[in-house]
């Protein structure tokens, strides 16, 4: 039953890698390139830098760093110095990188859209298991910030990280977060 299943969502991710592919393509780059780019999008703000970035992919730092520069060269990225660490630099989508992320995301057929009704990516189940795979192989958890246990909901409405003490945005709390643990 259970490897029915992963077989299925297999599939269905090697389906959305061949659109991706197909749209990264259009712009002179690979797959892996056009992951970054999804993952800035997705990243909050304690977790937009390499570090983080190749924690996620699970590839190595010589390759992120490769990605990294040619995503520069076509002016898909920028780089920020880090005020928290100003040894360490921010990445941001540029306007051609946000256009060229669109450009994929609409390649990819609005079929897959249905997968959220089956999967909801806020489903506390699906949180948990991820969480759980990710621990098993030592993995960081990568979890949206709604569901941390460092979230924090203020009288008033505000939010606040309890890691860090800083004020959080509900933009933020929407973000994936490589400082995340899991509020189970
Ligand atoms: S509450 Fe958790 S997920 Fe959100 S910013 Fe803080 S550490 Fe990250």
């Amino acid at each position: 039953m259970t490897l029915a299943i992963i077989a299925k969502l297999e599939r269905v991710l090697a389906l959305k890698n061949y659109f991706v592919r197909q749209g990264a393509s259009e712009f002179g780059l690979q797959q892996n390139h056009a992951e970054i780019l999804i993952y800035l999008s997705q990243a909050n703000k304690y977790s937009d830098n390499a570090r983080a970035l190749t924690k996620y992919l699970g590839i190595t730092k010589g390759s992120v760093s490769q990605s990294l520069a040619l995503l520069e060269k076509k002016t898909m990225i920028e780089r920020t110095i880090n005020p928290r660490d100003k040894r360490s630099s921010k990445l941001k989508l540029t306007l051609s990188g946000r256009a060229a992320l669109k450009h994929i995301e609409n390649i990819i057929p609005e079929t897959f859209e249905k997968l959220e009704a089956v999967i909801p990516t806020s489903d506390p189940m699906l949180e948990t298991i991820l969480h759980e795979l990710q621990i098993e192989q030592g993995l960081k958890s990568f979890g949206i910030c709604s569901g941390c246990k460092f979230h924090t909901l203020l009288k008033g409405g505000n939010l606040r990280c309890g890691l860090t003490e800083e004020v959080l945005s509900q933009n933020d709390a929407q973000k994936i977060c490589a400082e995340y643990e899991a509020a189970v």
